[in-house]
């Protein structure tokens, strides 16, 4: 969904800013993070000699699935963005366009940026221990004992036999 703001305003004021705030629905989706949701943002708006550029912070909540235990926690993060705008952009990559003269949209800017800002490899704290790799408990709430002690297992008997 796109954000769209009038800036011709800006445009005949070279030089010229203003703050333009609001939320901007996003709907992202990686493998172990996601946003769906509004991201609220505060951005100041000033005007170039040929074109304008759009600075600010967006607020986001981030549904994060930890890599070790799985579970899912939702984090609040805050994101910088920051983007050009031009009548005719030089760089398709970097610079947007001002449709019509008039106006610019913010959507793609604050998507992108919340996008690249989400982890690859999200962990819930850094010291989870993660799921137990025999019976799958999650060891962080339900530490499990039983055929941890390998000792007691008939297995265990057999490995003496042959380490001897
Ligand atoms: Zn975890
Ligand atoms: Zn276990």
């Amino acid at each position: 969904m796109s954000h769209r703001v009038l800036i011709s305003d800006l445009l005949s004021k070279p030089g010229s800013s203003r703050k333009e705030s609001g939320a901007i629905r996003l709907d992202i989706d990686l493998t172990n993070a996601g946003v769906h949701g509004d991201a609220g943002f505060e951005a100041t708006l000033r005007s170039l000699s040929d074109g304008l550029v759009a600075r600010g912070d967006a607020t986001v909540f981030a549904d994060l699935t930890c890599n070790r235990c799985l579970e899912v926690n939702t984090e609040a993060l805050e994101v910088p963005f920051e983007q050009v705008y031009r009548h005719e952009p030089q760089d398709e990559d970097d610079e947007m366009r001002i449709e019509r003269g008039t106006w610019i949209d913010l959507e793609p800017a604050v998507h992108d940026e919340v996008t690249l800002s989400l982890p690859i490899v999200p962990v819930c704290t850094p010291d989870c221990l993660g799921l137990c790799p025999t019976c799958g408990a999650n060891l962080n709430s339900d530490p499990c004992g039983g055929h941890e002690d390998e000792t007691d297992s008939p297995f265990a008997a057999l490995k003496d036999l042959f380490d001897t």
